[in-house]
């Protein structure tokens, strides 16, 4: 059949294409001209490959969403696309189901979600395959040979055997992890036809020999409880919360379900959060599984980033560990999804496409019809919620594992008490008590830099930034002021600027200036502090862990940094130097996170036979929140703080969304959100409450006037109904693009 008759009786082809710009429709294209693929029919043109298209005055690569016959635009102002980059579709159906859902569900552009869930390379336009990775196996001749012959060249020993072990093959990754110079060791094979390259099994084709060590630990009641909960309802989806104290083992049970998984042949996702994907997790893992695992964090390469999401994509990779954008990785078979530390808010994303990782992979799961474990020692209130409403199923472990014993914990009033600098005599007495005892101490201030502020004695000028309603943090191993907020850094000037005095004082405290008061008072002992100053050089948070599980530290001083993951088995005493910060906070979830910060912290104590002090240094000993906390533990205080969210009708009582403007015109943020109310039909939409629009709590940052809009309604539905019809008539208003503006749903961070 000649196509010039096919042509006749289809007259348009017409490309829909997800285009990654920030507006929220798709973009109507002509196939391109001279590709030859496309003569051959539209069967080549399946959703989820990648197009170049002409797009304003310059290019972008875009994905197909659907061929279709016509378009609301007429035919003489369609664009022709480019190019088609791919045979086969970058976004598989079930990753365009969940961006789908992800774009309608955050109101965010279906162009900007795909486009954020493929791996750089892959938006730059690079081809989707291996480059330098490559899998081989013993030819016939290679497994006959006679491990004895290589008696003179030990390191090609051990590769034989490793090969003789691996019938499948082994890929690059794999042989690096045994040494640096393996291409030299696999070149010589390959020259001796000991070797050929081949395709490397995926999960589903690989043999049913042992992929995971025995584990020598018999679980207790509760992980057997838990880990058969899940493993009895592996083909299905349902919500597990994995509700245990630190340290009652919940990565054991992890790893109990993700074994499960695998020897269905299928794969594992464990998402942790950004500082909680320590080198010694994921040697947790590697020690226990010998099946390919891939690791996806902020610090890889784009290179390592597109192999791992090629592995991910065709099954190589049984489990994937990594932190919240590791979600969209394509899965060959999803088995079970797991979210480890759930509460923790960097899962949400806070810029752009403004989507909670957990939230997202909890309908990940649903699509997929797996099960899902959102594990947690300090579960956030959302999840309880959801348990208490019956969506999600309870599996508690409420004992530690083993033999290590709960800390005691108490709280010190500070009121009118000596004080040296910020540490009670009686904290100082503690630490000494603990350190001659021969133990390690960890003390924990949520602040970093020296102090939060400077002023002059003379008179009475303070540093603010130039940029932020803040103050300029001193830090003083580098002489600067700081602000955390934009990142704007300035020398610390000898003199007052504004009386030239010289008696420049700071104020307050933060880990550094600890550190320096814990050398005046205990210079036999080592320091380490971890926050993320000291820890910015690659490979010096290593350092410091190695400090102090060698012992060769006894005392240790950190941010939030510390709290997550770390397991230090020496450590007795445990000091919280202020935990007032969250007991008035401005945002509703101030003392939620306080709660869950202290009794993270408070788990790094006493893991093993040592049995564990925590002290808590407050002004507020009887402040009723902190007292259930320390008297009765998370469960008890998540109930009360319950209670207040109810009262006021704040999340998880009510679903809420945020729409911020910024300017640099100090009007402009206002006038567009009173604008924006404007388009609400109130009569429409009677049970939604509006908030503002009001300044933001910080109302200039990094030199824009910051507004914000508050969203709420108490069942979902009637605000996504609103938003749905609401936010797309924003990008019409005149004012829309004289201010930045953005919308948050589920908003966690109201600063
Ligand atoms: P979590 O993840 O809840 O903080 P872990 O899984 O890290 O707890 O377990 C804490 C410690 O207890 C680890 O050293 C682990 O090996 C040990 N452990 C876990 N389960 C058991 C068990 N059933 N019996 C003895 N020790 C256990
Ligand atoms: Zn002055
Ligand atoms: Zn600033």
């Amino acid at each position: 059949m000649g196509h010039a008759e096919k042509k006749q009786k289809n007259p348009l082809t017409i490309l829909r294409i997800a285009v990654p710009v920030p507006l929220y429709s798709l973009f109507d294209y002509l196939p391109p001209k001279s590709d030859g693929a496309i003569d051959s029919g539209s069967c080549e043109l399946q959703p989820g490959i990648r197009i170049r298209i002409p797009f304003g005055r310059s290019d972008h690569i875009g994905v197909l969403v659907e061929v279709c016959k016509n378009s609301v635009k007429p035919q003489y102002r369609l664009k022709e696309a480019i190019e088609i980059l791919d045979q086969q579709p970058v976004i598989s159906h079930d990753i365009f189901q969940l961006s789908r859902f992800a774009a309608t569900y955050y109101h965010y552009p279906l162009g900007e979600v795909i486009n954020s869930a493929l791996p750089p390379l892959l938006r730059q336009g690079k081809e989707a395959d291996y480059k330098n990775i490559n899998h081989w196996k013993l030819t016939l001749t290679g497994l006959k040979v006679d491990i004895d012959e290589l008696k003179q060249a030990p390191q090609q020993k051990i590769f034989l055997k490793l090969f003789q072990k691996h019938k499948q093959g082994l890929s690059a990754p794999q042989l690096s992890e045994v040494t640096q110079s393996w291409r030299r060791i696999i070149n010589i094979f390959i020259n001796n036809r000991w070797l050929e390259a081949c395709k490397a099994p995926t999960v589903a084709s690989s043999p049913k020999t042992k992929k995971f060590k025995e584990s020598l630990l018999e679980l207790n009641q509760n992980q057997q409880q838990a880990v058969q909960s899940v493993t009895e309802s592996l083909s299905k989806f349902q919500t597990f919360l994995l509700d245990g104290v630190t340290g009652s083992g919940k990565t054991e049970v992890y790893f109990r379900i993700i074994e499960a998984v695998i020897q269905k042949n299928r794969q594992a996702m464990v998402l942790v959060p950004e500082i909680g994907l320590t080198p010694q997790l994921v040697e947790r893992f590697k020690a226990r599984f010998s099946v390919p695992l891939v690791v996806v964090h902020s610090e890889i390469s784009n290179r390592e980033r597109l192999n791992a999401w090629l592995q991910t994509k065709d099954g190589t990779a049984a489990i994937v560990i990594g932190t919240r954008s590791a979600l969209f990785l394509p899965l060959h078979a999803p088995g079970v999804f797991i979210i480890d530390e759930e509460h923790d808010i960097s899962f949400k994303q806070q810029e752009g496409f403004r989507y909670h990782a957990r939230d997202v992979a909890v309908m990940r799961a649903s699509q997929a019809n797996v099960p899902i474990i959102l594990g947690s020692a300090t579960p956030s209130l959302e999840s309880l919620r959801n348990v208490f409403l019956g969506r999600y199923q309870s599996l508690k472990l409420t004992k530690r594992a083993g033999s290590a014993q709960k800390p005691t914990i108490k709280l010190l009033d500070i009121r009118n008490r000596a004080m040296e600098s910020n540490l009670s005599l009686s904290l100082l007495k503690a630490i000494r008590h603990h350190l001659e005892a021969g133990n390690q101490v960890l003390l924990f201030l949520n602040r970093r830099g020296y102090a939060p502020s400077v002023i002059c004695h003379t008179c009475g000028w303070v540093a603010e930034c130039r940029r932020c309603d803040a103050t300029m943090t001193f830090h003083q191993n580098r002489l600067k002021l700081c602000c955390h907020h934009c990142g704007s850094q300035h020398r610390m000037p000898t003199n007052c600027p504004k009386c030239q005095e010289t008696k420049l004082i700071s104020r307050g405290y933060g880990t550094e200036r600890v550190e320096q008061i814990l050398k005046q008072h205990f210079p036999d002992y080592g320091i380490e502090r971890i926050d993320r100053d000291s820890t910015s050089r690659k490979g010096a948070m290593e350092q410091c862990l190695k400090n102090i599980h060698e012992g060769h530290s006894q005392l240790l001083v950190g941010t939030q940094m510390l709290a997550k993951g770390h397991h230090f088995p020496n450590v007795t005493l445990v000091g919280i130097i202020d935990a007032d910060q969250g007991l008035f906070g401005v945002d509703f979830r101030a003392s939620e996170r306080m709660a869950q910060l202290i009794i993270q912290v408070t788990g790094r104590a006493g893991r093993e036979e040592k049995p564990g002090e925590v002290l808590i240094q407050t002004h507020h000993p009887d402040h009723p929140l902190l007292q259930a906390l320390i008297q009765q533990g998370y469960h008890e205080f998540s109930k009360l703080v319950m209670q207040e969210r109810f009262t006021a009708e704040l999340p998880p009582y009510c679903s809420m969304a945020l729409l911020r403007a910024e300017a640099t015109n100090s009007k402009l943020p206002s006038l567009f959100l009173e604008q924006a109310t404007e388009l609400i039909d109130s009569s429409e939409h009677q049970n939604i409450l509006i908030f503002g629009p009001v300044p933001a709590p910080m109302e200039r940052r990094a030199g824009r006037f910051r507004a914000q809009l508050i969203l709420q309604s108490v069942e979902r539905v009637d605000l996504h109904r609103l938003l749905k019809i609401w936010i797309p008539k924003l990008e019409k208003l005149k004012t829309a693009r004289k201010v930045r503006w953005s919308l948050d749903v589920d908003p966690m961070d109201m600063i």
